[in-house]
């Protein structure tokens, strides 16, 4: 194939791909292995697909590469004059390779593959539109959206790995962009980011539900539901129509986390996002059961506490409270009551708590969230707190007035008008309130 020097037209347009499948590893940092400079020779006269962003790649690999995108030519380290005629933007399942039609073009293709969102939040924005769209009044409860997400994700991770790794844990996978976790032995806090995940799991995100076909499935349910909840995302992906002629693997990639074959009465055991969902709608409830603000306060107040109590039992101190003038001891049936939920043994609370306190510190800030072990252990501490072995705990009260099981009718039905003005104005609408309360009552609570 003749190579003639022709002018790059920006105006042609180029796109970033990743060309990990053809690019060996580079073994020392800073250097361009002549390997991959070889691709630039291979392009030569050609089309070139490449990944600009990949921290792997040298500085000057990425020079070169920008170069050659924008002047149309660049020189290698050899003298060789690479031009590029085309920079070529496609995303096919097709491989341009097998097209005969192609001829001498084809051995100038550098294979790439791109790789599916793994970020749950990345998804979430895809699903999420920046305007609500009030044209046909289709809404999602809240939480559904994020379970669609989850889904969708979930598709793309490899089968074998996507449940019951170490490094990768399944918190980490659900937040494929950093999720935290104690480690096994709860000693300290763990983070996977997306780029550590990334490397050790290559396959993640080849394939799986595509963008678009997430896109049709979501036209799907909004089709025929306008109050979308948990049990039209699940019948959608449960019916066995929408893998006919697809990537069966995807069933075997979410099978995991969503039971898709009904037992023999035709009932669905629950699956782990199913689970997950329970757990976010049960702490919505509860929080609004004692007010979303209240919770809040509720949280704040317990972090400060244990942050507190923790510290001083650190240094052996006994607390000095400003209100009374008086020296009080460090609470440690509170300081226990929020590790056991966490499951951090007696045996290293000491570790435990010196450790919270230096995570803060490094931190530069006290934002509960940033510890989601934390954060996750003072919320159920809250949702089960009684204040004496008699007393129901909100979780419980909660659970009683919904299941309509409680002493004073009237009573009741004023606390659940102020949990539905919670919902009210934290994105339920009526609708979702009656969907979520029913869903409660007869999956959850039943
Ligand atoms: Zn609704």
């Amino acid at each position: 194939m003749p190579v003639v020097r022709r002018n790059y037209r920006l105006s042609a347009g180029f796109g970033l791909l990743r060309v990990e499948d053809s690019l060996p590893e580079a073994k020392e940092a800073g250097e361009v292995p002549e390997s991959w400079l070889s691709v630039f020779k291979r392009a030569n006269g050609g089309a070139l697909f490449m990944d600009l962003s990949s921290e792997a790649q040298p500085r000057k690999f990425r020079s070169m590469i920008g170069n050659l995108v924008t002047d149309g030519t660049i020189r290698t380290q050899d003298q060789t004059e690479v031009h590029l005629d085309i920079a070529i933007v496609s995303i096919s399942n097709t491989h341009l390779q097998e097209e005969a039609q192609l001829g001498a073009l084809a051995d100038r293709i550098i294979p790439v593959k791109f790789h599916l969102p793994l970020d749950v939040q990345s998804e979430l924005k895809i699903h999420n539109p920046v305007k609500k769209q009030k044209v046909n009044n289709v809404h999602y409860i809240p939480g559904i959206r994020e379970i669609f997400s989850r889904m969708i994700v979930v598709s793309r991770l490899e089968p074998s790995q996507s449940t019951a790794l170490t490094l990768t844990s399944e918190d980490a996978i659900l937040f494929y962009g950093g999720g935290a976790k104690l480690t096994d032995d709860k000693m300290s806090l763990v983070y996977h980011s997306y780029k550590e995940l990334r490397e050790k799991r290559p396959l993640d995100g080849a394939k799986g539900f595509t963008v678009r076909e997430a896109g049709i499935l979501r036209n799907k349910v909004e089709q025929y539901h306008s109050c979308i909840g948990i049990q039209h995302i699940f019948s959608m992906l449960r019916d066995p129509a929408y893998y006919r002629g697809k990537d069966t693997d995807i069933k075997s990639r979410i099978k995991d986390w969503i039971v898709l074959d009904p037992d023999k009465e035709g009932n669905y055991s629950l699956g782990k996002m199913e689970e997950w969902y329970r757990s976010y709608l049960k702490r919505d409830l509860v929080r609004a059961w004692l007010g979303f603000d209240r919770f809040g306060e509720m949280k704040e107040r317990y972090f400060k506490d244990y942050l507190n109590h923790a510290l001083h039992y650190t240094m052996k101190r006994k607390i000095f409270d400003p209100k009374t003038n008086e020296e009080l001891p460090v609470d440690e049936d509170m300081l226990r009551l929020i590790e056991n939920e966490m499951g951090v043994s007696k045996a290293i609370e000491d570790k435990f708590r010196s450790g919270v306190n230096a995570f803060f510190r490094n931190q530069g800030r006290e934002v509960l969230a940033d510890h989601m072990p934390l954060h996750d252990a003072i919320e159920r501490v809250i949702m089960s707190f009684k204040a004496n072995k008699d007393a129901l705990s909100p979780f419980e009260e909660m659970q009683q007035a919904i299941l309509e099981k409680t002493q004073d009718i009237q009573k009741a039905k004023k606390k659940l008008d102020f949990v539905m003005a919670e919902l009210l104005a934290h994105g339920y609408q009526e609708c979702c309130w009656e969907n979520v309360r029913m869903y409660a009552k007869r999956f959850m609570f039943a």
